[in-house]
């Protein structure tokens, strides 16, 4: 007879066997941009990593795959522990796929005023809510999940992934290697919007070791009250604990208009229906790209469009 750690170690093995979901995450493609104006020198390009390819639809299944596999493989997660975390959209979507196909149950902590879609979208997964103030925003939804993982902390893993180590890693762990391979070391610049910060802290650790010479730029919001969804403006909110402002070695700020006009360029002129946050590091790209007289620029695209149609400036002028 097995004694009940070997048991929980069998399940976990046999549970990672089951997901082959979360075999399917990264590896997306890399694609050109067309530059249809001629605003760049003949030997200026751009690449777009086209996130929305992973199966929960965003960036964020990279960190939700590396924080619930390495909790499985602690024993941090089971049956009667649920993955509990604070979002507010991609990273709940992208832990109630992946969770699902391990059967964890997951708990989110989430703005009250996420739309309709995005509450839906998690329900249907099988995601339990608490619905957060949304005067507070993300900021406030994560003190309620830390206060649920302090009254409780037998029932739940807090994954907490503004703290989790494992976030910033997976990005270091395979987009970074990805998008060295796919240039094959041609890359002279990396853009990638900051929201907890991740992506740019894994990817643009793992370049500024293995890359020849890349430059680094960081894509913020130019305030405090934006939409550009998914990204934070640093300067005004808490920052995340493995936050290095001094990685980037440039930070722009991006107005929400920037974000709108290249987001309705970006659909009619390559085809690429993108998120806002996409659009804004996009628009950074062309900025930078314009003052080059050669270089490979790569910017990580979060998410599609998808989530965002329903908003009125796609229907606004040309
Ligand atoms: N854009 C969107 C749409 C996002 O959901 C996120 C994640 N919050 C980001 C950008 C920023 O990514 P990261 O958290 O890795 O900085």
């Amino acid at each position: 007879m097995r004694n009940t750690d070997e048991m929980t170690i069998v399940r976990t093995i046999d549970r990672i066997k089951q997901s082959s979901l979360i075999d399917q995450v990264g590896n997306t493609p890399l694609i050109p941009l067309r530059d249809v104006r001629g605003e760049l020198a003949k030997s200026v390009e751009i690449y777009v990593k086209a996130e929305w390819h992973n199966p929960g639809g965003s960036v964020k299944d990279r960190p939700a795959a590396a924080i619930i596999q390495n909790a499985l493989d602690g024993g941090l997660l089971g049956d009667s522990i649920h993955l509990l975390d604070s979002t507010s959209g991609n990273m709940g979507i992208s832990y109630a796929t992946l969770a699902a196909t391990f059967g964890i149950k997951v708990h989110l902590t989430i703005p009250a005023n996420a739309s309709k879609a995005r509450l839906s979208t998690l329900r249907a997964l099988g995601a339990e809510l608490t619905l957060t103030d949304p005067l507070e925003g993300s900021d406030g939804a994560r003190i309620v999940a830390t206060e649920i993982a302090n009254q409780s902390p037998e029932r739940y893993f807090f994954a907490d992934q503004y703290s989790n180590p494992m976030n910033w890693k997976s990005h270091y762990l395979t987009t970074g290697p990805e998008i060295l391979q796919q240039t094959e070391g041609r890359l002279t610049h990396f853009i990638a919007g900051l929201g907890t910060s991740g992506t740019m802290m894994g990817t643009g650790k793992y370049l500024k070791a293995n890359a020849d010479d890349v430059t680094l730029m960081a894509v913020q919001p130019d305030g405090p009250l934006h939409g550009l969804e998914g990204l934070k403006h640093m300067a005004s909110s808490p920052n995340p604990e493995f936050y290095d402002p001094g990685l980037p070695d440039a930070h722009l700020q991006m107005s929400t208009e920037d974000a709108y006009r290249m987001a309705k360029r970006l659909a009619k002129e390559e085809g690429l229906l993108v998120g806002i946050s996409a659009a804004a590091a996009v628009s950074a790209a062309f900025q930078i790209g314009a003052e080059l007289e050669y270089g490979l620029i790569v910017v990580v695209l979060p998410d599609s469009a998808s989530k965002y149609l329903d908003l009125d400036f796609w229907r606004d002028g040309q």
